[in-house]
């Protein structure tokens, strides 16, 4: 396939992989971050893919990034509303900054990147859409409100917009990960990820690349038949 892709988050982690793997499947990559600007760049020098820092929260900072990505590489086929942040604590010690920086990092990020590239998508016929959700947002995780609210939301977001689109060859989509070895889950106490593990049924965290797999699959010609849904990828848990 080819066009240009666009991948939130895309310069580190799950992202980082999923801009390797559709640069590999032959896409023009544009990747958003919003941390480290060296890092960014390194990143960028090795996959051969091109980074723009945006604040994903920001509705205007996101509709300038992708008219710039546009003017620079031409028209948006596919996007991956990739990034995210987790702020955790208990609801009842939450602050308002910490629900609302959670919210709008991982849910808004979808409205603000997704409504500038819907227009160019419905008038070409074509476009893929596919949102990185969780498990704790099918199934809610303690100390994790905020991020299951809006993890959950994300799947909201997908099924709706999949009926609205689904006659202008747009697919929309979500990945629903379980734990994957990346920063968000190195920052976790190992007590707790020793436990994680020992309820995966196959008995270790997932790798970057093989969420990035299962994104290369929902952008591709083959999953035309494929939209609105929720595909699981966590090692076998119930949810
Ligand atoms: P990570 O922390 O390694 O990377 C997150 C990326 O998002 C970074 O590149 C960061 O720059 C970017 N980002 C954060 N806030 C941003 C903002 N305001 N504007 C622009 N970019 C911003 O995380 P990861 O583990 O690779 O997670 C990637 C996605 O997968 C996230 O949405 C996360 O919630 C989800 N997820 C991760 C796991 C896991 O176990 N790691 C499991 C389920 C879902």
């Amino acid at each position: 396939m080819s066009g240009v892709a666009i991948v939130t988050g895309g310069t580190r982690g799950i992202g980082k992989a999923i801009s390797a793997r559709l640069k590999g499947d032959g896409y023009t990559v544009a990747a958003i971050y919003g941390g480290n600007d060296e890092a960014a760049k390194a990143c960028a020098d090795e996959l051969g893919i091109a980074v723009y820092r945006c604040d994903v929260s920001d509705p205007e900072g996101c509709a300038e990034t992708v008219s710039r990505i546009e003017a620079e590489h031409g028209p948006v086929a596919v996007l991956v509303n990739n990034a995210g942040i987790t702020r955790d604590g208990m609801f009842h010690k939450m602050s308002a900054d910490q629900w609302r920086a959670v919210l709008s990092t991982n849910l808004d990020s979808a409205f603000n990147m997704t409504r500038p590239v819907i227009d160019g998508m419905r008038e070409r016929g074509f476009g893929r859409i596919v949102s990185i959700s969780s498990i704790n947002g099918q199934k809610g995780q303690l100390g994790q409100v905020n991020y299951s609210a809006a993890k959950a939301g994300l799947i909201g977001f997908t099924r709706a917009l999949a009926m609205e689109t689904a006659r202008k060859g747009i697919t929309v989509n979500a990945i629903a990960p379980g734990y994957v070895e990346t920063d968000m889950t190195s920052q976790m106490k190992p007590e707790v990820l020793q436990s994680i593990v020992a309820g995966i049924p196959v008995g270790r965290m997932g790798k970057p690349e093989e969420i990035a797999h299962a994104v290369s699959y929902l952008v591709s010609e083959h999953a035309g038949f494929v939209t609105g849904a929720v595909l699981t990828a966590n090692g076998g848990q119930y949810v």
